[in-house]
């Protein structure tokens, strides 16, 4: 063999190497690392809970606003390049005289070419709602969840119902392209809380961050009793939390810029969760097939009940 063709066999060889090793890193792998930790004390939060007295929610509403399509990899390190759904949702409790609503899905303008499908009547009900209800909170600052907040057309009157957190507002950067109009947020009281927050009667507030530094947990007891945990984007689908498996490093790391190690932490206490606790209903923030379920037992309604 002449040396020329030895050294680029030698070569293309290498690249391979590198280019496989990449792949591997960046697309499949999705380990568990030795240090993931995240404290989550579901009895402590009941007693908060409990603490504070009042009528529950009598119900809990959805609204799927939009959806998303990603390859099956980006929500599950290593599960292919198969299309998935990703449903894009606004949650509303329900109680007698008024009402609490949990993200704000985002508006048509800005999901852009990303959106699949878009429900212009969900989107413009979740509107109205939020002129309405008495709280407003969001799971974390990512657009298709502060979105439908942010370009909300009486945002002023509106604004004094949220519950933005202090980290939900230090990195607006998060956030785009959703930002809130200049000015508007002057003079504005985030909330600042520790580990655990009750914002009203059967719901409290669980610090998570990690898939950003303004992620929570959102804990509902209903007045029946039912249990759900709205997770945010801590798990896009449940089965992160079933396979202990976090979304392609590139999404992560590159495009989410993630805490990986703390989001695999809380997988890891949800999935703890789940086997001593089944009957709380875990809610990921992209899972069709989850809240369909939901619907079909009665724990969920489908669609915002107002004028
Ligand atoms: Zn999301």
């Amino acid at each position: 063999m002449p040396v020329w063709l030895r050294r680029t066999l030698v070569t293309l060889g290498a690249l391979v190497v590198v280019a496989g090793a990449a792949y591997y890193w960046l697309i499949v792998e999705s380990r568990m690392p030795s240090d993931a930790d995240f404290p989550l004390d579901i009895n402590q939060v009941r007693r908060a809970v409990a603490a504070v007295p009042g009528d529950k929610p009598g119900s809990v509403e959805v609204e799927l606003i939009g959806s998303f399509q990603f390859p099956a990899t980006a929500i599950v390190a290593g599960d292919g390049w198969g299309p998935r759904d990703v449903p894009v949702y606004s949650f509303r409790l329900v109680y007698p005289g008024t009402s609490i609503l949990i993200d704000t899905a985002l508006n048509e303008e800005l999901g852009g070419g990303n959106l699949v499908t878009f429900d212009a009547e969900a989107y413009a009900r979740m509107e109205r709602a939020m002129a309405a209800v008495s709280l407003i909170v969001i799971t974390h600052e990512h657009m298709d969840h502060i979105g439908g907040l942010t370009v909300h057309p009486e945002l002023a009157a509106v604004l004094p119902s949220t519950k933005l957190t202090r980290e939900q507002l230090a990195h607006p950067e998060r956030s785009l392209p959703a930002r809130f109009p200049e000015g508007l947020l002057e003079g504005y009281q985030p909330l600042d809380y520790e580990q655990y927050r009750v914002i009203a009667p059967g719901v409290a507030l669980i610090k998570a961050p990690g898939h950003t530094p303004g992620s929570q947990m959102v804990y509902v007891q209903k007045a029946n009793g039912e249990e759900l945990l709205f997770l945010g984007d801590v798990a896009w689908h449940y089965r992160n939390i079933e396979v202990l498996r976090e979304r392609a490093r590139l999404m992560t790391q590159f495009f989410l810029k993630e805490d990986r190690t703390a989001v695999f932490g809380q997988l890891a206490a949800l999935h703890r969760l789940h086997e001593a606790e089944p009957d709380i209903a875990l809610v990921p923030g992209h899972d069709g097939g989850i809240v369909n379920g939901l619907l079909e037992s009665g724990i969920l309604k489908q669609g915002f009940a107002i004028e």
